[in-house]
């Protein structure tokens, strides 16, 4: 679904223009209260990009004051028709289409993601995602009720109010697309905390989100640290938080609903997703898209295929070809467009994973491609790794690594895997590779997992929902189901003289 189509792929602009690192508020440019700052790092140099205004406790207060006054009755987001609200999602869009090849660029700069990546997967999912809940903001409506008794009974389904959205550095402008396209759509109003590794390119949105002419206040953007999102998720004036991220962070911010005003939470956190290769599968392909699984955006992907289970009378074929395939991955400059892996998002995140590495070598797996730092690159690179032989219990198997680091693992029986593969804290996406329908059924049937691939990996859409069972979060992104968390349903009972059927 990712594969690039490099002949229709315009020049990436290698030095885009950094037009704005204020704290977006009000639909104006602010600095902080308390004069920080921050530095964005680009992590394929190491050098400094920017510097970004750091949202402090005052500056929340501030942010969230502005979305409650755009969410107060009369105002002229709530006067809007739900298809106006629409119109507007869908100019944003358009915006960012315009703007597709600096925003791509400007991404591959801060985050460090090959640009062919960021131009044709990112932003087209991104656009489409605007898109399709632009369409929904005047089709979510409630419904009449059969009530007993002389009444008229209906539900309104209404914005759950100021909604408080904390998102992650991996997709930095799509995990806002999934959180501003449901929440604008339904009449909701916004402030967003990107994540401090990247916030350019939501900061440049925020500026399109004015163009695009959202009234003032439906959506402020706070670069920040931890700190700034946790007085977000403390806040007692914002309704209601979406956050995407760590499982440990989700856990604090579930804490600070409940130690303020039970705000409501929804949560995208880690996984550690069992992948599952059958011998009759076609080798070739589950060994490419297993790759692909692992490997796609430098690991750093919630769902990434982090367990791949494979069958053992294919076992040795398949690490040998997995080990081939990763030694060929190109590794490099994010605008080259051959590249396919650019270097982690930053120093710490390196670190953990070469760290991990060294845990699976310590604990007895079998390094069968990469393990290091590549040589002579600066920047924060890992080589794309492959591990054998690993077992249930080995770290590497058990915690998230998020890096580009597959683990391979010998299963002999159906059931056997079902549960091996269920044996995880995290439960966000699972796949399957086989041409058995009836062992795909029953593998889909057992899985506790948000998503089930089969005979595929990494393919979500707008249309589709997304999100964890067990320690991978609650609440489901993208599709229909998503709108469900940004309204709140009021049941409206009207006495009347005389019912009739
Ligand atoms: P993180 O959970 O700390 O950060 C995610 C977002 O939460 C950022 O915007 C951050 O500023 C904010 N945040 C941090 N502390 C907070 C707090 N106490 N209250 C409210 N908001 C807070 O993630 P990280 O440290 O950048 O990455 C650590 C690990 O998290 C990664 O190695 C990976 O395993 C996982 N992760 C998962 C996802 C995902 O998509 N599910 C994304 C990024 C990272």
């Amino acid at each position: 679904a990712a594969v690039a189509n490099y002949s229709a792929l315009p020049q990436p602009q290698t030095q885009p223009n950094i037009l704005y690192t204020g704290l977006f508020i009000n639909n104006e440019w602010h600095k902080s209260k308390s004069g920080k700052t921050f530095v964005t790092i680009n992590p394929t140099t190491e050098q400094s990009i920017a510097e970004v205004q750091a949202a402090g406790k005052e500056d929340i207060d501030v942010a969230v004051k502005a979305a409650r006054d755009a969410f107060k009755l009369g105002s002229p987001w709530r006067r809007l028709d739900a298809s106006d609200r629409g119109r507007l999602l869908y100019r944003l869009a358009d915006l960012m289409e315009r703007d597709q090849v600096y925003l791509a660029s400007l991404e591959t700069l801060d985050n460090g993601k090959p640009y062919s990546m960021s131009y044709n997967v990112d932003l087209p999912m991104a656009i489409k995602n605007l898109r399709y809940f632009a369409g929904w903001a005047d089709k979510n409506h409630g419904k009449t009720l059969p009530m007993d008794g002389d009444f008229f009974a209906y539900t309104r389904h209404e914005p759950v109010g100021v909604c408080g959205q904390i998102i992650p550095w991996n997709f930095p402008i799509l995990m806002m697309a999934w959180k501003l396209g449901p929440a604008l759509a339904t009449g909701n109003t916004i402030v967003l905390k990107p994540a401090e590794q990247t916030s350019l390119t939501a900061l440049y949105i925020a500026q399109l989100v004015k163009e695009a002419g959202f009234p003032a206040g439906v959506v402020n953007v706070v670069p920040g640290f931890g700190d700034a999102g946790a007085e977000l998720s403390g806040h007692s004036d914002v309704d209601k938080v979406a956050f995407t991220g760590s499982t440990d962070v989700g856990k604090l911010i579930q804490l600070a609903s409940g130690n303020t005003n039970l705000k409501r939470v929804t949560l995208e956190l880690g996984g550690k997703s069992p992948n599952i290769v059958l011998a009759d599968s076609d080798l070739d392909y589950a060994v490419e898209t297993s790759h692909f699984g692992l490997f796609f955006n430098m690991g750093q992907c919630c769902c990434a295929g982090s367990r791949t289970f494979v069958e053992d009378k294919i076992y040795d074929e398949f690490v040998e070809r997995s080990a081939e395939r990763a030694k060929k991955r190109t590794v490099g400059d994010p605008f080259d467009l051959n590249t396919e892996q650019g270097p982690q998002v930053n120093e710490e995140q390196m670190e953990k994973i070469l760290g991990l590495i060294q845990t699976g070598k310590q604990q007895g797996a079998k390094l069968v491609a990469g393990g290091s730092r590549p040589e002579n690159l600066p920047g924060y690179f890992v080589q794309p790794t492959v591990f054998a032989d690993v077992q249930d219990n080995m770290t590497i198997a058990r915690e998230e690594i998020f890096g580009p680091v597959q683990q391979l693992i010998r299963f002999k029986k159906l059931d056997e895997v079902i549960e091996r593969a269920n044996n995880s804290e995290y439960g966000l996406a699972a796949a399957v590779f086989t041409k058995d329908i009836d062992k795909a059924n029953y593998i889909v049937g057992g899985l506790r997992a948000g998503t089930v691939w089969v005979n595929t990996y990494n393919a979500l859409a707008a249309q589709t929902p997304f999100g964890g069972y067990k320690m991978s979060g609650h609440g489901r992104e993208n599709g229909e189901y998503a709108l469900s968390n940004y309204t709140e349903v009021k049941s409206v009972v009207v006495k009347v003289a005389q019912k009739n059927s």
